[in-house]
């Protein structure tokens, strides 16, 4: 990895840690959607809030208690798919875990700003801890189909 992908990787996930976005529960009541996920390696929990509204992620909120890569990476989740339609999102959930886990390199040039946590990828204990987001938001959509 580039320095100039390192050091973005630093101050994106101190930022979002700092500051998360679209943090807390999801106003709209009775048609949201809510679904937990737990990393028990470290003791990562994640509520996600979502409003899917015409088949489009037109809500998506997060909260929860976790370390700083996972609430990042859910800061940072929350904003690349806010808005997005459900297949959009599942596909680039499926892009983000081969980004994590190797299976395609960082796109330097991309303006994403999750393509920066590609640097969680040089601790490997830290890559569920960065998915967890990910695979709840997967979770999420695939029972709201098979409920
Ligand atoms: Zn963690």
């Amino acid at each position: 990895m580039s320095e100039h992908l390192d050091a973005l990787y630093k101050d994106i996930i101190l930022d979002h840690h700092k500051d998360p976005r679209n943090f807390g529960p999801l106003p709209g009541g009775a048609h949201v959607l809510k679904h937990e996920g737990y990393n028990p390696l470290c003791g990562d929990r994640v509520v996600l809030e979502l409003d899917l509204a015409g088949g489009r992620l037109q809500g998506c909120n997060f909260h929860g208690e976790g370390c700083s890569i996972c609430m990042s990476s859910a800061s940072l989740m929350t904003e690349d798919l806010k808005g997005k339609p459900v297949a959009e999102a599942l596909a680039a959930v499926q892009d983000f875990r081969d980004l994590m886990q190797g299976t395609r390199p960082p796109d330097e040039s991309s303006e994403r700003e999750v393509e920066a946590l590609a640097g969680v990828r040089k601790f490997p204990v830290r890559i569920k801890c960065a998915l967890l987001p990910w695979t709840t938001l997967k979770e999420a959509l695939e029972l709201k189909d098979n409920p």
